[in-house]
Order: structure tokens, then sequence, then C-alpha cells
């Protein structure tokens, strides 16, 4: 594995490598990588000839009171991790190499970003496709492998390439969980013990609430009134959104049906946590 360092070199690789029509995958990550990370890394390593897996710390995706000075970062554990899943490539530019003085383009999803994680964290999702859009033209992937954990940032990049037509094939990796239950998060290094186990309220919520859909409940209101008494049964959880939307428009939904998904953010302490479901 090599790992590429500036936009140009990255370019000059990807064109080398279109050339010689070889076709690439790219799983775009913050790093500190955990089992889900690399089941997205496995994934993308089937689908194409050479595997790219760019490791960026988006300052622009985070919010002025949000945990970017504190994000872990490791990139040698990550560069070894990275490399015994099958990567070619770990791309890891610096900030200033993404962002260069003058940098003033932004690229934005509307109407999807308005809700969910988008109504709590302004900004959050243009720093996203923003940050994505770079990337695609830098890696000029033919499939991008993202996971089905932030629910709603895989439905905005699926609409921005749709909307400008990038040839590329963007895949949904199901969430990668802890044996209890707990939605791997790189955030999860953040948690207290004692926290660790009131964050499980999260899953245990969605599972309770899936039990319920399956055994006839259709009604949202009723169904997220009994996951928010569970959640908030938990010390030290408050909830940011809870909510069922239709999967694809994530407009919110008054009856479940076979397109629903619940969808939960959180703070255990003061970790935001996210997770989410389908409804059967
Ligand atoms: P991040 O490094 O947190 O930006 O995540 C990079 C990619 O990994 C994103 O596409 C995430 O959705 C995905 N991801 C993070 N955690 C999980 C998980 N527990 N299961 C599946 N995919 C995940």
């Amino acid at each position: 594995m090599e790992i590429i360092h500036t936009p140009r070199e990255m370019t000059a690789w990807a064109n080398r490598t279109r050339a010689a029509a070889e076709t690439i995958a790219l799983v775009p990550t913050m790093g500190a990588f955990h089992d889900g990370h690399l089941a997205l890394m496995r994934a993308a390593a089937q689908r194409a000839d050479r595997l790219v897996v760019s490791l960026f710390v988006n300052p622009i995706q985070f919010g002025a009171s949000e945990d970017l000075d504190r994000y872990p970062r490791n990139l040698k554990r990550d560069a070894e991790l990275a490399a015994a899943q099958g990567t070619d490539i770990l791309f890891a530019p610096a900030a200033e190499a993404m962002y260069p003085r003058g940098f003033a383009t932004k690229v934005g999803v509307a109407g999807l970003t308005d809700t969910l994680c988008g109504a709590s964290r302004p900004g959050h999702f243009d720093g996203v496709t923003t940050v994505v859009a770079k990337l695609f033209n830098l890696v000029k992937p033919q499939v991008a492998v993202f996971g089905e954990k932030d629910f709603q940032q895989l439905a905005v990049i699926r609409r921005m390439v749709a909307d400008l037509a990038w040839d590329i094939d963007v895949v949904g990796h199901p969430i990668v969980r802890e044996a209890d239950g707990l939605a791997m998060s790189s955030r999860n290094v953040y948690l207290a013990p004692e926290e660790r186990q009131a964050a499980l309220g999260l899953s245990r919520a969605l599972a309770h609430a899936r039990q319920r859909v399956a055994a006839g409940e259709t009604d949202t209101e009723r169904l997220l009134a009994g996951v928010r008494q569970a959640l908030l049964a938990r010390p030290g959880v408050t909830i940011d959104y809870l909510s069922v939307v239709h999967g694809q428009s994530l407009v919110a939904q008054e009856r479940i049906d076979a397109d629903s998904v619940l969808l939960v953010a959180a703070l255990v302490g003061t970790t935001r946590l996210i997770d989410n479901t389908p409804l059967p």
C-alpha cells in the first residue's frame, strides 16, 4: 500500500490507473478505523481492481462547537489496518492541500439536508458534499462505498451523484455493530464506562421498535413514544431527534410502511451518537 498526501499525486495515480483500464473503488473516511470502516474497505475491494481509502478529518463539516480538535487521529495504526484489507492507496491529504488559500466553492444538496442531522448541524452536509465532490474528482472512482450508519449522508450523496451525473456506483454498506449491539463509531472512544452502558440504549430501543412493528404497530407517534421513554430511562441520555422517515425521500411519516426507517440522534454525556434501522 502506498500513502499519498497531495491532490496532485492522487490525480496522477488515478489517471494512470484509468489509462491502464483498471477500475477504482473509493471509501471516504475520517480515520480512527474500527471494524465498520474495515468492512467497507473489504466490500469495496471486491468491486474494483484498485482500492483507494481516503483519510481526511474534514474541517468544514464540523461546527464551531464540535469535536474537530479532539477527533481521534492515528495515521500509523490506520495505515496498517487499511493495508491489511487490501487497500492500494491511502489518500491522506493535509487540510491546506484540500482547501488552499482562495478556496471558495461549496457543493450543497437542498431539501434532503434540511432535516435530522442537517437541522441539528447547520452547514455539516455542505461540508460533506463539498469534500466528497472533491474526492470524487481527485480519485476518479467507478464505485464508492458509504456506511448506512450515516443514513442521511448516504441519501444526500446518492442525490448529489445523480444530480451531477457522476458515473459512480454509490454502494451502501449495512451498519457494523459491537457484539452487544452498539453501532461502531470513531466517537465511541469518548464514552466513559457508564456512558458506554447508557449508549446501548440506542440500539436496544431501535431493536425493540423493530419488534413492535413486526408485531403489527403502524402508528409512528405510538411507536416513538415507547422508544423515547426507553431512551430517556438511561442516565445521561438526551435526544436530539427521533424520527420515522421514508428511506429515500427522508420525509417524516405518520404511518409506518415497507419503506420506513427509524433514525435516532442522541447525546450521551457530551458525545453525539446516531443509529438507525429499517422497520420491517
Ligand atoms: P467516518 O470515518 O465516521 O466519516 O466514516 C467513514 C465511513 O464509514 C462512512 O461512510 C460511514 O457511514 C462508515 N461507517 C462508520 N461507522 C460505521 C458502522 N458502524 N457501520 C458501517 N459503516 C460505518
